[in-house]
């Protein structure tokens, strides 16, 4: 049994589905993100397992106990929302002690906690202060701080760093990702940014619309996407339609330029499928115009420089592909209207 399973967890508003059939097993000191656009259920199956929201159907067990209608304090989960959500009016000592006192813990251990937490956020010095003497990054350090305090099972993360801006975002996540992995913590981190998502998490959950597409690894999530919608959702992707020429093969043309991919296709000749390929799959060839197969030519249509790669994007006759290029200050990149050839290679290529 896992330490925390959703089972056939459904959540209905009224006639409205907000999550449907949802399945999850997560290990003991797991990193599970749940990753999706705006509205696709992710906060609404995470206040599922805090308590602040009953399921309508399906079970959520913790531990092996079921929690299903159990209200939050009899569940010890720590939670952490994007607004911080600290008392404006207690200092930062309070506020990380605050789960401790409500559960009638004495001064002494509550102190000891405090102190283990203020170092685990390395905020010693600012014991005394009040939220509002404190910057974005600080005050969701110490909320974070304020969840783990109570020791609980399990530590529920709402888009906890989207209120900040990018450089401390990067930071904290980095630290949110040392502290749970010091601690063993079970965690869900709930997100709508695939970085945030890839950079921190042992699985990912992708969600739509209620339901979810794919559970895996990072790495199985980005290279292979099992549906549409995570192949585009997570990471840039390039899809064009095909016209498939010898499905045994797996040969295509891509307004009339071969493709040779790596695998026979299910559709039969002359059919159009979509085909899919990461920016940083492609490469510029010095054959310019060879015409040979996986070779594709096209004129540059623009030119983006993003810091650590260029990302170019070329038109064929009438598809659009990016194609990325490392950044260096050597770099001579491609100029808009320039013709070029792009190298395709043929195990990059996703039929989506
Ligand atoms: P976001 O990233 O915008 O927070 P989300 O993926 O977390 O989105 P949820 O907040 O879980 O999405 O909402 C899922 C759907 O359920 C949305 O369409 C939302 O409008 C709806 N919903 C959430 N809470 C309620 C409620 N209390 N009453 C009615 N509908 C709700």
């Amino acid at each position: 049994m896992a330490f925390l399973e959703i089972n056939n967890v459904n959540k209905r508003f009224g006639q409205f589905v907000a999550v449907e059939d949802f399945n999850l097993k997560v290990e003991r000191g797991e990193f599970v993100s749940f990753l999706g656009p705006s509205g696709c259920g992710k906060t609404t199956t995470l206040r599922m397992v805090a308590g602040f929201e009953m399921p309508t159907e399906g079970e959520i067990l913790i531990s092996g106990a079921d929690v299903t209608h159990k209200p939050p304090n009899q569940r010890n989960v720590g939670m952490v929302f994007q607004s911080y959500a600290l008392f404006p009016n207690m200092t930062v000592a309070d506020n990380i002690g605050f789960g401790l006192k409500v559960a009638r813990k004495g001064k002494d251990e509550i102190a000891k906690v405090v102190d283990e937490m203020l170092a685990l956020i390395h905020m010693e010095s600012f014991r005394q202060r009040y939220p509002y003497q404190m910057s974005g990054g600080q005050q969701q350090r110490v909320a974070l701080a304020r969840a783990l305090a109570i020791h609980p099972q399990v530590l529920l993360l709402d888009e906890p760093l989207s209120a900040l801006d990018a450089k401390i975002r990067v930071e904290l996540r980095t630290e949110i990702r040392a502290i749970q992995q010091k601690l063993g913590i079970t965690t869900i981190y709930v997100t709508h940014d695939q970085e945030e998502a890839l950079s921190l998490s042992d699985r990912i959950v992708v969600m739509k619309d209620g339901h979810i597409e794919q559970v895996g690894s990072p790495f199985q999530i980005y290279n292979f996407p099992e549906t549409p919608f995570v192949a585009s959702f997570v990471g840039t992707l390039n899809v064009v339609d095909a016209v498939v020429r010898d499905p045994q093969s797996g040969a295509l043309t891509v307004d009339g330029q071969e493709i040779q991919t790596a695998q026979p296709l299910s559709v039969s000749a002359g059919q159009t499928v979509r085909i899919a390929v990461r920016p940083e799959m492609l490469r510029m060839t010095a054959n310019s115009g060879s015409g040979g197969t996986n070779e594709l030519s096209g004129t540059v249509d623009t030119v983006t420089f993003l810091g650590s790669i260029v990302r170019v994007q070329v038109r064929l006759e009438k598809s659009k592909l990016f194609f990325d290029m490392f950044n260096n200050p050597h770099l001579v990149p491609p100029q808009v209207g320039e013709k070029l050839t792009v190298y395709f290679p043929r195990e990059a290529c996703l039929v989506v």
